[in-house]
């Protein structure tokens, strides 16, 4: 094969399909709003690093509240807790 410069501007098209998908800024993390029915707050929480779930915790009794991503759950991002006062 020759060493075509064509070949330079096809590797330059892909570099700008992978731009395209890094458009997406990291700081635009998905997050519920959670309201702490005992600390009478609303929080909001961030999904984890590993992205399987949202821990979130109450801001005056601590207790911990877990909620999974699962595909066909629910697409709420409101949510209460009780904290069980
Ligand atoms: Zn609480």
């Amino acid at each position: 094969m020759s060493a075509d410069p064509r070949d330079l501007v096809d590797l330059s098209g892909l570099r700008q399909g992978s731009e395209a998908a890094d458009s997406v800024p990291a700081a635009a993390r998905p997050y519920l709003q959670v309201f702490f029915r005992c600390a009478n707050h609303y929080q909001r929480v961030y999904r984890s690093a590993d992205g399987t779930a949202y821990n979130a915790r109450c801001p005056r009794c601590a207790k911990p509240v877990r909620f999974k991503v699962g595909e066909g759950g629910s697409d709420s991002r409101r949510f209460e807790i009780n904290c069980g006062l």
